[in-house]
């Protein structure tokens, strides 16, 4: 059987982990987290990111620090996995789902202004398979609205648009380090925060709404709590585990990268007789290699797609059943205009198995059952 996702370990985790044990240092903050938080700093030259519980509670932070009112409104894609729209549904947000565009699935740049009403308050934006989105465009629209951006790029470590990291762009970035993308710590996140001036406010966020990070940098000599907040940060145990791969991290940037060439270019025939639809690049992107996805005709032919390739021993798998159609997305928000593409697209999408570490006879596999399908 050749699954659609293992977890990433290079091997060093264990060790990591044991050294954590060692510090006597496994609750949050140790020096693991402090590791891989300068690591990224660094690599997406940013002043301060905050390793989260995992890409969800990266989002209820930044959703913390949008400081929404009950009834104000969230411009959102409805082609996203929940989290993107329940953290702000929980600070009382309505959400206004927006159209995607069929090539990258990601939000419409060009249907956003239509949906912007005087409640509008935030666009969050998702990097869907790791492709950003029209990034540039949505800044200026935010701008001339007085509106902030959160940058949903769960699935974006390590991508880049026109050059730049994802999340550094725009008010608040969040990634994920869920087991099934493409840097693990298990569960667990990322928060970037360009603009340092909410700092003390996402410190008093992540640490149960006290100012203990200003004490432990030695700001204050006492610390209390000063307002509402939450627990958001993650075992140093953890953060352990994550450092063993950002270590690694060309090893597994470049083997994700060399498995969707490969399929990239094993399937181009198939495309080139119109069977099938391949992911779209922009110029201004760089991908990760997050996601290998192919577009069937519709939904019937996907369906009979996966049937044959679980008949084959090959796992695929398909995503996300849009928000609006929800019954939490019925109850918390509506579609902005026609839903064009959501529907339609996200029915035909079939997500192929990929992996670090996955093998050349099994990406031969996958590639040769997709083909036998289509004979
Ligand atoms: C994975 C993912 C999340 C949630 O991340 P978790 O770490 O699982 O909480 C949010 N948004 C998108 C687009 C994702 O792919």
């Amino acid at each position: 059987m050749i699954d659609f996702n293992v977890p990433p370990s290079t091997g060093k985790e264990t060790y990591y982990m044991k050294q954590a044990i060692e510090n006597r240092k496994i609750c949050g903050d140790g020096p693991f987290t402090k590791k891989c938080q300068a690591w990224m700093n660094e690599k997406f030259d940013v002043p301060a990111t905050y390793l989260t519980t995992s890409g969800t509670s990266a989002l209820e932070m930044a959703a913390l620090l949008c400081d929404l009112k009950p009834g104000d409104e969230v411009i959102l894609p409805s082609y996203t996995f929940c989290s993107t729209a329940d953290a702000f549904v929980q600070r009382g947000a309505t959400l206004v789902f927006v159209d995607i565009r069929p090539d990258t699935m990601n939000i419409d740049e060009k249907k956003i202004e239509a949906a912007i009403t005087d409640k509008t308050r935030v666009i969050v934006t998702v990097d869907y398979a790791g492709v950003a989105c029209e990034i540039d465009t949505i800044l200026a629209i935010a701008k001339k609205h007085g509106l902030k951006v959160v940058e949903d790029a769960a699935q974006g470590f390590g991508s880049t648009y026109k050059g730049r990291f994802l999340g550094k762009d725009c008010d608040f970035g969040c990634y994920s380090f869920h087991e099934t993308k493409n840097f693990s710590m298990g569960e667990g996140g990322a928060l970037v925060l360009p603009d340092l001036a909410y700092r003390d406010q996402a410190e008093i966020y992540r640490e149960k709404g006290t100012d203990r990070s200003k004490f432990f940098r030695g700001q204050i000599d006492k610390y209390t709590w000063v307002d509402y907040g939450s627990s958001y940060l993650p075992s140093d145990l953890n953060a352990a585990y994550l450092w063993a791969q950002l270590e690694e991290y060309d090893t597994i940037y470049n083997d994700r990268m060399e498995t969707w060439n490969f399929y990239n270019e094993a399937l181009r025939p198939l495309a080139d007789k119109g069977l099938i639809e391949q992911p779209y690049i922009p110029e201004e992107c760089g991908h990760n290699a997050h996601m290998y996805y192919i577009k069937a005709a519709d939904l019937e032919q996907r369906s009979a797609l996966i049937k044959h390739l679980k008949n084959n021993g090959i796992l695929a798998v398909f995503h996300y059943i849009p928000l609006h159609s929800a019954p939490a997305g019925i109850k918390f928000g509506r579609f902005h205009g026609e839903d064009e593409y959501t529907t339609k697209e996200s029915e035909r999408l079939l997500r192929l198995p990929l992996y670090y570490g996955i093998t050349q006879e099994d990406r031969e596999k996958v590639i040769a059952s997709v083909f036998s399908f289509f004979k």
